[in-house]
């Protein structure tokens, strides 16, 4: 029997998830443009073939740990995981997680955040792939790696994972040789 993709199927590629991708003007200040994956997320289609798009890219890589970066990096990285038959761990704002974490402060345009992580979140020798939604300008990311790199001795960081890049604000330039890979690009 011949194996034949239906219409929807067909349908589904990541040029597709590209443009499903909603621009939302002035949010959340004026002069951002917003890339709202909500209509991604909520077509079943097109959500499953993001995930078996990154389960196709890493299920070879030897991952052993996918790490999500809240919020939005959450939903990838547990279907990611999932999909691959891995653990999560969450990197979150100050005062969500419940045990002993470690902390790193970062500047943004104005002011500065906070990220946090459990002290036992890896053990030894673990792979690990960060994913998150967007990246912008590098900051969140550049983060991430000090926080892992400054308190993890024996991990090493595979590769930082993104639905989307925004290309003219140069984030990957800050990532001190750690690969990236993005599955859309503006
Ligand atoms: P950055 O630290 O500048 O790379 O920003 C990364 C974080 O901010 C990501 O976790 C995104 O969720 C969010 N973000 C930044 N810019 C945008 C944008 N234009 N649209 C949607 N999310 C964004």
């Amino acid at each position: 029997m011949s194996f034949r993709l239906n219409d929807e199927q067909k349908g589904a590629t990541m040029e597709a998830a590209k443009n499903i991708i909603r621009d939302v003007q002035d949010f959340p200040k004026e002069g951002i443009i917003f890339k709202d994956i909500t209509p991604l997320l909520g077509n079943p289609v097109l959500f499953q073939k993001t995930i078996n798009t990154l389960k196709e890219r890493y299920v070879n890589m030897k991952v052993d740990v996918v790490v999500g970066v809240e919020a939005r990096g959450f939903i990838f990285a547990s279907a990611l995981a999932y999909a691959l038959g891995i653990g999560v761990v969450m990197i979150r704002k100050p005062g969500k997680l419940p045990y002993k974490t470690f902390q790193e402060t970062y500047s943004l345009e104005y002011g500065i955040d906070t990220i946090e992580i459990h002290q036992d979140a890896f053990i030894s020798g673990q792979n690990i792939l960060i994913i998150d939604d967007v990246l912008a300008t590098g900051g969140t990311l550049a983060a991430t790696l000090d926080l892992i790199q400054k308190n993890f001795d024996d991990v090493k960081v595979v590769e930082a994972a993104f639905l989307i890049e925004l290309d003219f604000l140069k984030g990957r330039e800050k990532l001190k040789g750690t690969p990236v890979h993005s599955m859309i690009h503006y």
